[in-house]
């Protein structure tokens, strides 16, 4: 299926791995020029090389999106993208009781208040061209909360709430918003996460990643290349009429019937 995005540009933020890597690599297969960023340099060059090599077209940008000056740049590279997929670092787990100003500020800068700014910077002229496509990259904890991802949960809650209304409000432009909610994805952050659970739990790391993939009822963990796709389809011409949903994408983890 030509998806109808041969020529269309696209910010990819938080993009030389995992999600937002598979996101742009799905999306430049389809025609589309990417802007990718990231804080390392190196990784985001060999995802840029990888891009080139598959014949698709790419810029990158070292900067830290959770900041001002990292959005500034961003935008200055990519000022007006057809397409918008936000993407940053999850937050840490841990107890609520040890959180205090400090990291729910952090948390709602990097998983909600940077989205909101990038938006705010990009709809007017997606709006005027009458073609724009914003995809949040949140999480499966927006509907199924996780215990120790408070932050998270609260954070990308927050996005969720905002974008529901904003979607409503652009729809009539030719404009959609929506929300992809990973569950487990084979990646550095799940890694992470799996250690640090392992290392508390003074168990084996293979055992507890193990534990947790067949804990899924695919057995397995998703893969970048899967989320990408389904980016690729939500920023797609024939997508126009989905907008203020929220994808999940778990393997079928999430145990309710809608
Ligand atoms: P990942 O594999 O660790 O990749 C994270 C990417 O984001 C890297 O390219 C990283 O590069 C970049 N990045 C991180 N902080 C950044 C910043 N401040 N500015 C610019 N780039 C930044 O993580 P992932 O698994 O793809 O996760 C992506 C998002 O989905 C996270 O918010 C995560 O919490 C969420 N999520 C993931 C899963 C999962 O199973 N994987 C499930 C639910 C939610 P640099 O470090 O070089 O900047």
């Amino acid at each position: 299926m030509d998806l109808g995005l041969k020529g269309k540009t696209a910010l990819v933020c938080a993009a030389s791995k995992g999600l937002g890597k598979g996101c742009a690599v799905s999306l430049a297969r389809e025609g589309v020029e990417v802007t990718i960023l990231a804080r390392g340099v190196e990784a985001l060059e060999a995802t840029a090389a990888e891009i080139r090599a598959a014949g698709g077209t790419v810029t990158t940008l070292a900067c830290d999106i959770t900041t001002p000056e990292g959005r500034e740049k961003a935008l200055a590279a990519c000022p007006a993208p057809d397409i918008l997929v936000t993407n940053a670092g999850g937050p840490p787990p841990g107890d609520f009781r040890q959180w205090g100003e400090a990291e729910w500020l952090s948390a709602l800068k990097a998983n909600m208040l940077t989205p909101i700014e990038l938006i705010k910077a990009t709809i007017d002229p997606m709006i005027q061209r009458r073609f724009g496509r914003i995809i949040n990259i949140t999480s499966g904890a927006v509907k199924m909360p996780i215990d120790v991802l408070g932050l998270s949960n609260g954070a990308r809650t927050g996005l969720t709430g905002f974008c529901a209304g904003l979607a409503r409000q652009v729809a009539q432009h030719g404009v959609t918003i929506n929300g992809l909610l990973p569950g487990p994805f084979a990646t550095d952050r799940l890694r992470t996460n799996t250690k640090l659970a392992a290392d508390k739990s003074g168990k084996d790391f293979d055992d507890v990643w193990n534990q947790r993939m067949m804990q899924n009822p695919s057995r397995r963990f998703g893969t970048i290349e899967e989320f990408g796709d389904a980016c690729a389809f939500l920023a797609s011409a024939q997508a126009g009429f989905i907008t203020g949903q929220n994808l999940l994408m778990d393997g079928g983890h999430y145990p309710g019937t809608l």
